[in-house]
């Protein structure tokens, strides 16, 4: 362990300045933190809560409804990563519509769903796009890449966000944020000094060990001197522009729309879907799939665990009813999931 490390812990396990909530907003932070054990040797004065940043736990329920719809009424083949199968709808997840026989593979990205499309003509291929900035213009390009090939087999269910959103519903429930790196270099830095202007603090955090030890304690600096602030503590990724490229891409086949986060509700103008002209490739529009009003009625809590209004550990059904065998909820699910983090890593480590 380096020197300026040593000092960087002993810093954060010493600290004692004013009490501090900071919010990873990420789930891979939050699952890198339990891995790395940072949370262990917190000063009791810093307190870390989860948001909402984890992909498949925001998805709404009835998303998986419309999902399951295509699969099973639309006779679609849905193709999705892994996590989403498992994700419990109102009456069924996708696992269960692919027990009554639908065709649901997992693939590794939605280009393999656009290549399975065209071996497959015979087929209605479905991909399911959920993600944020990191991952919605690699959704795009596979949409590109179906027009220019003439693929009409193929077509994307969205439910894809965008995080300045989530940061404006979110920011009265903590002291600062800890940005997550990746989006921010495809957005750039500009929100974070638009939220540092209105009095919200952040620092832009990497993801090794080092790097979100070093974020974390300039967030507790920071904040120890009482001034809304935001900084990029991950510069040799994250740039004030962001990506352009990625921006523009996005751009040309997408438009902003209000978006539902499990758990949440509405925020306004937190997501993106294909513009009207691409309408033959979005499949909510090209399969008429009716209005879902689902509503998830467990004691499930991820909402206010996707808040950072609890931990998991108190949601009554935590390592009892729900686990990672049988997870009652997404954060439970996914990879990237609070609770799943909670339960691999054991708790308030
Ligand atoms: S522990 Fe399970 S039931 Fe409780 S909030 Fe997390 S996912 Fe939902």
């Amino acid at each position: 362990m380096s020197e300026l490390t040593e000092r960087t812990k002993k810093y954060l396990e010493e600290y004692d300045g004013p009490e501090i909530r900071i919010m990873e907003v990420c789930g891979t932070h939050t699952h890198e933190i339990f891995r790395q054990g940072i949370r262990r040797i917190l000063s009791p004065k810093i307190s870390l809560i989860s948001g909402p940043g984890c992909p498949v736990c925001v998805t709404p329920v009835k998303y998986i409804d419309e999902a399951v719809y295509l699969a099973l009424e639309s006779g679609c083949t849905v193709t999705t990563f892994g996590d989403l199968v498992r994700v419990p709808g109102s009456s069924m997840s996708l696992a269960g519509a692919r027990a009554r026989g639908a065709r649901v593979k997992v693939v590794y990205s939605p280009q393999d769903s656009e290549k399975y499309a065209s071996e497959h003509p015979d087929e209605q291929v479905v991909f399911l796009s959920v993600g944020f900035e990191t991952t919605t213009p690699s959704d795009v390009l596979a949409v590109k890449n179906a027009i220019r090939d003439g693929i009409s087999n193929f077509s994307i269910l969205t439910s894809n966000k965008t995080m300045p959103g989530a940061y404006e519903a979110m920011r009265r429930s903590t002291d600062a944020f800890l940005y997550p790196g990746h989006v921010h270099a495809i957005i750039g830095t500009g929100i974070c000094s638009e939220l540092a202007a209105a009095g919200t603090s952040g620092v832009i955090a990497g993801f090794t060990g080092d790097e979100l030890l070093s974020a974390l304690a300039v967030t507790v600096r920071k904040f120890s001197e009482g001034k809304p602030f935001w900084v990029n503590a991950y510069p040799r990724v994250v740039t004030d522009e962001g990506s352009p490229a990625a921006r523009a891409l996005v751009d040309r086949y997408m438009q902003p729309c209000d978006a539902d986060w499990r758990g949440i509700g509405v925020i306004e103008q937190s997501g993106v879907e294909l513009r009207d002209e691409y309408s033959d490739y979005d499949s909510r529009r090209k399969y008429n799939i009716p209005e879902f009003k689902t509503e998830y009625k467990t004691a499930c809590r991820c909402g206010e665990v996707l808040q950072g209004k609890i931990t998991p550990e108190d949601c009554p059904l935590f390592g009892k009813a729900c686990n990672p065998e049988h997870p009652v909820g997404a954060c439970m699910v996914s990879g990237e999931g609070a609770c799943s983090a909670f339960y691999l890593y054991g708790g308030k480590l």
